[in-house]
């Protein structure tokens, strides 16, 4: 594969990227889909998908993702598994080096690297992560059997995720920052009704505190009254951030936040480069949205390429 020529490069292999992936193999072009971990992105860390359309009982992040990859392995996919560290875009031929030392080049790229979990970012946190301090409540819900967690953010997330645990945990505990949450209505009346989970509002975590594992968090309320609060475990649930390690940031014009902008059909500034998914710079990230994007995103490569030839 080392140094090979695609007309078509996606990077990145969740819901957008394996959309973009399904739509290019399907109408034949010559395309590479890279993907740096497992296929499926971030819905892997999705205990349970209720509101992509044609799914009436809903279905787990895992399945969804695996369904979109066989569907596009169904029009002979063309992935690999490789971490891009550098892309260069001052040409039309774009070039994206591998860690392993290879580079490969395109025509058209689009990029769907999407986005990871925001950290607090307090004491405590980094020490403790992988010792009650967790991101993914799917991954570790079932470790905390019978027990007390935090959940911290009033996100989309957050409230879902809070809902997952009382399967498991006997209490959750979502700590909030204002007086609202900003997750969706349905979810929050589900929350609110379910006796398992309590809520603390208008308060941070300022510090995390444990020797082996968790043990207590320290809370700092809006009126500046501080409080300690016993827990066996924290979800930090807090919305994302982007991966844009690889990227060219300036070349991009990335925004403030990192992520990058594009136009309706998801063209970004550079010719020939469109962004989907979760990347993009934009106010709703729904798997939906990400899917959609990636066949728009393939649309528009498909009309570059043509202009070019
Ligand atoms: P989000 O919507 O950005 O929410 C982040 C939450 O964390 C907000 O409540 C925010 O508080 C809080 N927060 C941010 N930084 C914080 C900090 N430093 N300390 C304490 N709290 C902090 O993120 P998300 O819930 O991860 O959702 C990401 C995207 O995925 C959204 O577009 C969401 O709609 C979507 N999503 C959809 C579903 C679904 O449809 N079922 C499920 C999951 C995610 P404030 O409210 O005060 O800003």
């Amino acid at each position: 594969m080392a140094n090979t020529h695609h007309n078509l490069i996606i990077l990145g292999g969740g819901p957008a990227g394996l959309t973009a992936g399904l739509y290019a193999a399907r109408a034949r072009m010559d395309h590479l889909l890279i993907e740096k971990g497992a296929e499926g992105g971030q819905i892997l860390l999705t205990d349970w998908i209720d509101n992509y359309p044609g799914f009436p009982d809903g279905i787990s992040g895992f399945e969804l993702a695996e369904k979109i990859l066989a569907q596009a392995k169904r029009f002979d996919l063309n992935s690999m598994f490789a971490n891009v560290t550098s892309i260069e875009l001052s040409e039309t031929v774009k070039r994206l080096e591998l860690d392993n030392g290879d580079s490969l080049s395109c025509d058209c790229l689009i990029i769907c690297t999407g986005a990871r979990p925001r950290p607090l970012g307090v004491p405590g946190e980094k020490e403790l992560t992988g010792k009650g301090v967790s991101y993914c409540a799917t991954c570790d819900a079932p470790f905390y059997r019978n027990m007390h967690v935090a959940v911290v953010g009033g996100g989309n997330t957050a409230i879902q995720e809070a809902a997952h645990l009382t399967k498991f945990a006997d209490k959750v505990t979502v700590i909030h920052r204002r007086d609202e949450l900003r997750a969706t209505k349905i979810l929050q009346e589900k929350a609110f009704a379910n006796p398992k989970i309590d809520f603390i509002w208008n308060t941070t975590v300022t510090e995390i505190i444990g020797t082996d594992g968790v043990e207590k968090l320290q809370l700092l309320n809006r009126d500046q009254t501080t409080s300690e609060l016993s827990v066996d475990g924290i979800f930090v649930l807090i919305g994302v951030l982007p991966n844009n390690d690889m990227l060219p940031l300036d070349v991009l014009k990335a925004d403030e936040g990192g992520f990058i902008p594009t136009d309706q059909e998801t063209r970004t500034v550079v010719p020939g480069v469109m962004a989907a998914g979760d990347i993009r710079s934009k106010e709703v990230r729904q798997v939906i949205n990400a899917a959609g994007e990636g066949a728009t995103a393939v649309l528009a490569a498909e009309q570059y390429l043509t202009n070019l030839s």
